[in-house]
């Protein structure tokens, strides 16, 4: 509308008025918006509801007592013939909702009609490869700008009053494997994110872009012995080259940062998950293999690794790494201390020292790990069951012996963002309970073809559930109360000052439960499985909650004996949003 007046006036008073609109058009979330985004309860600025990825929300006119009574505002169809998984958390700023969607699609909703503003569809290459269906998990949302990840590696800049693109980047080759399904974060004018391609033996990094020119500022690599840059120029090389891989195996090691990070403001850090070393085929790589299966804390000014703590040390499994890595602050022994928490995909769940990385604890939050029993409290290494290792493959590549393990590598949790209450204190994780036949064969690396070396089928190990969602306590490691769920869990989960946590099911039902208890309090069949993350806001002075609804995702592509739990659900694509009736 603004751009519509200005071509109405003419020459110089149209110039100075072009001037002095400018910095409106850019109006927008700053940096220190997005820094304060958890105390801001009007609004949804960031991926996890706050750069520290807490996914609370103090607000509590939906409570335990009358959440019974939720029911949905509106919903939104994202429509199309590309009903995947939708895994994205919705964005809400100044009346609009933003949502991404399967095959890398952007909406912007009205937020109290749901009536459509706007859509962006990224034009997709033929050859694309992303490992685990085609999803997205969400946008990061600056000034004039809305930022989202495609699957064919590229980062695109839309102004988010219009939809028109600002920039559009391309970060890594799809050809070579890599795609790109996080949000991406903003910290001081930086987008930051990192790639996904694990399964193909790409390298993982992390990389901040200027947010306006979308310019590549810094890039650091996950694996020993490539070279990071800063602001064009080598910034030294991650870790050792050779230390802990042999030979050129490090060229093609994966370690993909393919969750996308959190920040904390305190320490000044950034915490990214790295995935699996490639291949699979623990037995072709002998080492550690840094810093593939990691937490690594990253200056975000210069793209320097502080510290990193190894959750797998020579993975063998796919356990990868990536899970979120939550700061909180908790006392510890009378001693008031700067921690994070990771529910890793290897069934445990760590404390560490966020300023060093410190290992404090590792605490089983699975039914059963059949791969280790628990850590080593001096080096923070786990305690190998060298047995449940897969064997090496025979002679001229033939099938090595079979292991059952546990959890499968689809994970105790995996991307499915758990949430922490800065009410109750506890960690709420959205966990399976399966496990896993898995055998190693030969594999030589080949450019966009798959680089596993691994055959697997997932098996589930209990009678009455595959998911669980459970109340964790970090200070004593001990499960709280959990909520078993028939389907393997895939979903976010959101925490309020109400004494509720929501989740969503595969089964299709967005769920309350009474965050000290566990008691569910209300449940919404939203007519597909629910794979998205929930957030909550407060707008004209109601509070409300959204969440996405369309089931996919990595489960039923890779689902193995466990898909007769999910078999009859349906697709779809859906933004629901519910409040309390007036
Ligand atoms: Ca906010
Ligand atoms: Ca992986």
């Amino acid at each position: 509308m603004k751009g519509r007046v200005i071509r109405a006036l003419s020459g110089a008073a149209a110039m100075a008025l072009a001037v002095a609109a400018a910095p409106l058009l850019a109006e927008g979330p700053t940096d220190a918006d997005l820094m304060n985004d958890a105390a801001s309860t009007g609004d949804v600025l960031t991926y996890g509801m706050g750069p520290q990825a807490h996914r609370f929300s103090a607000l509590n006119q939906i409570n335990a007592g009358n959440v019974a009574k939720l029911v949905p505002a509106f919903a939104a169809s994202l429509g199309g013939e590309k009903q995947r998984g939708q895994e994205a958390q919705p964005i809400v700023y100044d009346g609009t909702i933003y949502v991404t969607g399967s095959y890398s699609r952007l909406f912007a909703f009205d937020a109290r009609t749901g009536e459509e503003k706007w859509q962006y569809d990224a034009r997709l290459p033929d050859g694309i490869m992303p490992c685990c269906d085609v999803v997205n998990r969400g946008a990061a949302i600056y000034g004039d700008k809305i930022i989202f990840a495609t699957l064919d590696a590229r980062l695109v800049a839309l102004n988010r009053l219009t939809g028109k693109v600002i920039w559009n980047k391309q970060i890594a080759d799809y050809q070579a494997g890599y795609s790109a399904t996080a949000a991406p974060m903003i910290v001081k004018g930086k987008v930051i994110y990192g790639n996904s391609g694990g399964e193909f033996g790409i390298v993982g990094a992390v990389e901040a872009r200027d947010v306006e020119t979308g310019e590549l500022l810094w890039r650091r690599p996950t694996i020993e012995g490539h070279m990071g840059t800063l602001n064009g120029k080598d910034n030294g090389i991650t870790g050792k080259t050779n230390a802990t891989w042999q030979g050129d195996l490090w060229k093609t090691g994966g370690g993909a940062t393919w969750l996308g990070g959190t920040y904390d403001p305190d320490t000044n850090l950034l915490f990214f998950g790295t995935g699996n070393p490639a291949p699979w085929n623990s037995h072709l790589r002998p080492g550690d293999n840094l810093y593939t299966s990691s937490t690594l804390a990253i200056d975000p000014d210069t793209g320097v690794i502080k510290w990193h703590f190894q959750t797998t040390p020579h993975d063998g499994w796919d356990f990868d790494g990536v899970n979120e890595f939550i700061p909180f602050d908790a006392t510890i022994n009378g001693k008031p201390m700067k921690l994070g928490a990771k529910a890793d995909r290897n069934g445990y769940f760590f404390v560490l020292d966020r300023t060093n990385g410190k290992f404090l604890g590792a605490h089983k939050f699975v039914m059963q790990t059949t791969w280790a029993d628990g850590f080593n409290p001096k080096t923070g290494r786990p305690n190998y069951n060298d047995a449940n290792r897969p064997g090496a493959p025979g002679a001229a590549g033939a099938k090595g012996s079979s292991v059952f393990a546990s959890p499968s590598f689809l994970g105790g949790k995996n991307w499915m963002p758990m949430a922490y209450s800065n009410d109750t204190g506890l960690f709420y994780i959205p966990s399976n309970d399966w496990g896993m036949d898995i055998w190693n064969e030969g594999i030589a690396y080949k450019k966009g073809a798959a680089y596993l070396g691994a055959g697997f089928t997932i098996k589930p190990i209990a009678e009455d559930h595959i998911g669980a969602l459970r109340a964790m306590d970090p200070k004593t490691g001990k499960i709280v109360w959990e909520y078993k769920n028939k389907a393997p869990l895939w979903g976010g989960v959101l925490t309020t000052g109400g004494n509720l946590v929501f989740t969503g099911t595969p089964e299709g039902y967005l769920k309350a439960f009474d965050a000290k208890t566990g008691q569910e309090l209300w449940k919404f069949q939203t007519g597909s499985g629910v794979v998205g993350s929930p957030v909550t806001w407060e707008q004209d002075g109601e509070q409300y909650v959204a969440v996405m609804s369309g089931w996919g995702g990595a489960v039923p592509l890779w689902g193995g004996e466990v898909a007769k739990s999910f078999k009859d659900i349906n697709q779809g694509g859906a933004l629901w949003v519910f409040k309390l009736p007036k």
